[in-house]
């Protein structure tokens, strides 16, 4: 009998399923606190990005409730008739929070990277990508048809010999994550930054996973770097510590408005919903006037890396911030661990290629300011209970 033309699917899924490398979204019910509930179960969630707790810090929600009196839904793009109070409001908000000239709102992080990347290189340009970025960057430099150099993790001695050899390129563009998501690691930007001036590159950072977490303020890695920013095209999310949803770019006001201009994934999709806007523009000012959110994340990283080590699980040495990596190799041993983890009332993603390279999937452990103590000693707990099930 001829296949159908669907057919292909459900033998590629039976190829995942043999290789443990299928994924099932869960139905997850959030609970405030930390916690969550999956098949009636509760859990301490460690798993989440929202690092601060804003997603249901009450300024947040009640931001998001009174701004819904104006509706729900923005109604068109930013470019028709989208862009309303609440938007302007969030954009100057941005701009004032990392410190540059203006800010442009996107449906997505995704969309804010794969928008920018698009917009400011093309055929006749070289882009210079870390080997460990996130898939929006890799994928917005793959569809710019610029050439695509991709660098070892963080090695900016690599990086500085491939900007000498690109001499002949119109336009070079540098992008990075600054805090690397499936790493807990950060690059290098203070290095990238002169070598971006020395050689006449731009440079695009991803602070998707920063904002809100490092910095004096909470601006993020670049604030700690001391870059000029309106020199960087930096790119964020709304998603992750700000509890929210949506993406920016914060720069020079040429950029925005190029950006304005030409992102098309900006242009050709509707603007964010309100109650995002109102939300995300709360979470900043809390973000500003309670440090002891991010303070308490940064102390207790430190002090649950020190503990895994203790207990001889493999977390590497470059580790800092909220999310805490734990190697464990294979795919097969990864998923077990979750599920014993899950069996102790603990919920950690674990993760496995192709998100991270062959051979090094891993536990990935994510705090929340939601945590508090307590839970710190559950999760330590957990651990060093499975850690004899896995030697
Ligand atoms: N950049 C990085 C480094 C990310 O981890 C993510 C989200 N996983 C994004 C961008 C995309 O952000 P969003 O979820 O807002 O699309």
């Amino acid at each position: 009998m001829t296949p159908g033309p669907y057919d292909w699917i459900d033998e590629e899924l039976t190829r995942l399923d043999q290789k443990t490398l299928r994924r099932r979204a869960r139905e997850v019910v959030p609970i405030s606190g930390g916690q969550c509930e999956i098949d009636g179960k509760r859990l301490w969630n460690f798993s989440g990005n929202d690092y601060l707790g804003l997603a249901s810090h009450p300024s947040v929600i009640a931001a998001a409730r009174s701004a819904l009196e104006s509706g729900v839904g923005a109604r068109a793009s930013a470019l028709v008739s989208g862009r309303t109070n609440w938007h302007v409001e969030l954009e100057q908000k941005l701009a004032a929070f990392k410190k540059t000239e203006a800010a442009i709102l996107f449906p997505t992080g995704f969309a804010a990277n794969f928008g920018a990347i698009t917009s400011c290189v093309g055929n006749e340009d070289v882009v210079f990508c870390d080997r460990l970025n996130h898939a929006s960057l890799v994928d917005g430099a793959r569809h710019s048809k610029a050439k695509l150099r991709i660098y070892p993790h963080r090695d900016f001695d690599f990086l500085h010999d491939e900007l000498r050899k690109s001499a002949s390129y119109r336009r070079k563009l540098i992008i990075t994550d600054s805090y690397f998501s499936m790493d807990g690691d950060i690059a290098p930007l203070k290095e990238l930054g002169e070598l971006a001036e020395t050689f006449n590159a731009m440079l695009l950072v991803d602070e998707a996973h920063a904002t809100g977490v490092f910095g004096p303020t909470g601006g993020g890695l670049l604030e700690e770097a001391e870059l000029n920013p309106d020199r960087v095209i930096c790119v964020g999310t709304l998603s992750k510590a700000l509890g929210s949803q949506g993406g920016f770019v914060v720069g020079s006001q040429p950029l925005c408005d190029w950006l304005w201009n030409t992102a098309r994934t900006g242009m050709f999709s509707t603007g964010l919903s309100i109650p995002n806007c109102a939300g995300a523009s709360a979470a900043i000012d809390v973000v500003i006037a309670e440090p002891e959110r991010r303070e308490w994340v940064l102390r207790t990283s430190t002090h649950v890396r020190e503990q895994l080590r203790n207990m001889n699980w493999d977390v590497p040495q470059d580790v800092v911030g909220p999310i805490i990596p734990v190697i464990v190799g294979s795919a097969d041993e990864t998923l077990r661990l979750t599920r014993s983890l899950q069996d102790e009332g603990i919920l950690v993603a674990g993760i496995r290629p192709p998100t991270v390279p062959r051979q090094s999937a891993r536990l990935r452990i994510s705090l929340s300011f939601d945590h508090g103590d307590e839970s710190i000693d559950a999760l330590l707990a957990a651990f060093r209970r499975i850690r004899q099930d896995f030697d």
